[in-house]
């Protein structure tokens, strides 16, 4: 008897597809653009930019075997986007996040190649780094691979609900940061808005859709107001997500001109952050 595969591979081609029909809608999401809950609303592909400073094209600045992810995706497949929507005064890749216009431009059917053959070295997925101001590039290039890859979004997840539902079916695991347990903390360090709201919508909905493996980066001096609340808000509402809390933080980029983040964590604050963790009931994994 034939595999479903074989039958699979063998009935025609649908085309339009609805990958298709979603690249459609994300070029029209571009020209009112609101990829992300900023909603800048220019047209960028006009060639006009938002806060990000992006227009339509999108460029990579890296891809490489990442063997420094999560232990379950390594080895990873990762490529760093330029440009971010945000603008975290620590940024660790504050040279990329900052400069849009650096990097090689992204042709989908050269990149997928590149893909598809990280695949056959070995990587367990595709790893897609600052994706949120490149949805239509990310659907345009797994439209185009010919190899069965995973796909990861690892992201700040502060793209729009809009884009949210056009990434269901298309992402598998949202290697996701929640970096705030207040909106005041998330205009300050990141000049972000509406930062819960979109955050916890966002978590939400991805949870019904695809696998989450949770990062919160922990914060000198802000356990209290954001590392509390984030636990507590995913121990209630979605406790099933994987759950990694990070003591990587550096004072990068900008930080030290705002004194309270500007030094490491203590290694109090590591043991706070392990208890808080652990006191909610989640399942952490530390890297
Ligand atoms: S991706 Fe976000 S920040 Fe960039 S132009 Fe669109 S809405 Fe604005």
């Amino acid at each position: 008897m034939r595999s479903l595969t074989e039958v699979f591979l063998e009935l025609p081609e649908a085309r339009p597809s609805l990958l298709d029909l979603k690249i459609e809608i994300l070029d029209r999401i571009l020209e009112d653009c609101h990829c992300c809950e900023r909603r800048c609303r220019i047209n960028r592909k006009a060639g006009e930019k938002g806060f990000c400073r992006l227009t339509d094209l999108s460029r990579y600045s890296s891809e490489f075997l990442h063997m420094g992810e999560e232990p379950e995706l390594v080895p990873s497949h990762t490529i760093f986007f330029s440009g971010c929507v945000f603008a975290c005064v620590y940024c660790q890749n504050w040279e990329i996040s900052t400069c849009p216009d650096c990097g090689v431009p992204i042709e989908p059917v050269a990149l997928a190649k590149i893909i598809d053959a990280r695949r056959r070295e070995g990587a367990k997925n595709v790893n897609f780094v600052t994706p949120t101001p490149h949805p239509h590039t990310v659907l345009r290039v797994v439209r185009e691979l010919s190899e069965n890859t995973p796909v990861i979004w690892n992201s700040n997840m502060y793209h729009s609900r809009e884009v949210g539902g056009l990434l269901e079916g298309v992402v598998d695991v949202y290697l996701a940061d929640f970096k705030y347990g207040n909106d005041e903390c998330a205009r300050k360090y990141s000049k972000v808005k509406i930062y819960l709201e979109v955050m916890h919508e966002n978590f939400k909905f991805a949870c019904g859709t695809g696998e989450i493996l949770l990062r919160h980066l922990v914060l000198p001096g802000h356990l209290e107001c954001c590392t509390g609340p984030v636990v507590e808000w995913v121990a209630e509402h979605i406790p099933e997500v994987r759950f990694n809390l990070m003591f990587q933080y550096r004072p990068c980029y900008r930080a030290l001109e705002y004194p309270e983040i500007g030094r490491g964590l203590t290694s109090e604050e590591q043991m706070r952050a392990i208890e808080i963790v652990r006191e909610a009931g989640l399942e952490d994994l530390l890297v």
